[in-house]
């Protein structure tokens, strides 16, 4: 009987999220892949083994995991990290001092953390730009740029790079596109497509989906970048043990019924603040006031739950945070229940004052992460919290 699995990839994106990567186990037959909670794998005679030697190297729980999410990024080479940061941190180990990376200004305050904080000192330089205008991406390569990292949609400011502007200008110039598909999930958006060379993701986000584990993922389609990585998996060991990748395995096979619930959820909730509040002060790519919608629709075929609202001021979004009972008030996103934030004091409190007023991550932004309740819900909630203002 021939089955859907990971060599199938004409199989529709709903029935990868469930199939890809995976089979029935061997020996009994067990349909989800074993938690192979193991450090080493015995060999049947000196240089003769099963494929698994150490699992720092390679898990069979996380090779189904890093398969699965290859299958639905439309890569060939996936490789799981222990973070999101811990897979970043991984990718810029394929660079070396003296290179130069064009990254978006916009983007996680973890991420610029790293940078600033941290890679600098070893010899890589960033420079960062706003991404949004392919014509700043292009004046800020030099010509020991290396790579082009962005984030689309940014975190909390929901601005949309032009992937296919981004391919374009990556392949002219010679340097790696590198995407934090962290918002968007493989469900809406595809950035390998487009032409990007590594897709990444903190996976404690969408993919699982469950708020109760921390990881990230890294997708690519070429060979030589995969034995790059795969080297650099295992020789720097940020990889994630198999519990933590059997949830994440668990977590994508509703991907693409979370997200659709999320973007509907994410609709309704937009609009009815653009209504209450003014559609100027909501940020949302799904909204058509959004500056670009169009772009969005053109990349993106959903917008899920991720929503910023711009409040005024920081004593007008406290009283928010403080009296909402169903979005709790919470740093992370991309999980089944609602979340609140304030990005100035949470997300990005890593990133200079004077940067975040900058790149506009005021203090009176608000960031929703609406999940999967029932959304009459989630508005009464937002109504109670907004009233009187
Ligand atoms: C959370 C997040 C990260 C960092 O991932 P961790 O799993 O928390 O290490 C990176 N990028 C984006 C867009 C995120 O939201």
């Amino acid at each position: 009987m021939t089955r859907v699995f990971d060599e199938d990839l004409s199989a529709r994106f709903a029935t990868r999220t469930i199939h890809a990567g995976q089979r029935p186990d061997p020996t009994t037959g067990a349909i989800m892949p074993p938690i192979y909670q193991t450090s080493t794998f015995v060999q049947d005679a000196l240089g003769v083994n099963k494929g698994y030697e150490y699992a720092r190297g390679t898990n069979p729980t996380r090779q189904a995991l890093e398969r699965n999410v290859a299958a639905l990024e439309g890569g060939r080479h996936g490789f799981a990290f222990s973070s999101g940061m811990g897979c970043l941190d991984s990718l810029m180990k394929l660079f070396k001092a003296g290179d130069h990376i064009v990254c978006g200004e916009n983007v996680y305050g973890g991420t610029f953390r790293l940078f600033d904080r941290i890679l600098r000192h070893f010899g890589l330089a960033f420079t960062f730009v706003d991404t949004r205008d392919p014509q700043r991406i292009e004046e800020a390569i030099t010509a020991s740029t290396v790579a082009l990292l962005v984030e689309t949609p940014t975190n909390p400011l929901m601005r949309i790079t032009d992937l296919a502007a981004a391919g374009d200008i990556a392949r002219r110039r010679g340097i790696l596109l590198i995407v934090d598909n962290t918002f968007a999930t493989p469900a809406f958006q595809r950035p390998l497509e487009f032409g990007a060379h590594v897709v990444y993701h903190s996976s404690t986000k969408y993919l699982n989906g469950h708020s109760d584990m921390v990881g990230g993922i890294a997708v690519v389609l070429e060979d030589s970048l995969a034995e790059q990585i795969q080297f650099i998996a295992n020789a720097a060991g940020a990889v994630p043990g198999p519990m933590d990748a059997w949830l994440t395995l668990r977590g994508t096979k509703t991907l693409a019924l979370r997200m659709k619930a999320h973007d509907a959820n994410g609709r309704r909730v937009a609009e009815w603040l653009a209504n209450r509040w003014g559609a100027e002060r909501v940020i949302y790519p799904g909204l058509p006031t959004h500056p670009q919608h169009e772009l969005a629709k053109r990349q993106m075929s959903g917008f899920g739950g991720m929503i910023s609202v711009e409040t005024g001021s920081k004593e007008r979004a406290a009283t928010i945070l403080g009296r909402t009972r169903v979005y709790a008030l919470a740093e992370s996103l991309g999980g089944v229940e609602s979340l609140i934030s304030h990005p100035a004091s949470m997300t990005h409190a890593s990133v200079p004052p004077e940067r975040r007023a900058e790149m506009g991550i005021t203090d009176g932004l608000i960031r929703l992460s609406t999940g999967v309740e029932d959304v009459d819900d989630l508005i009464a909630d937002l109504e109670q919290a907004f009233a009187g203002l």
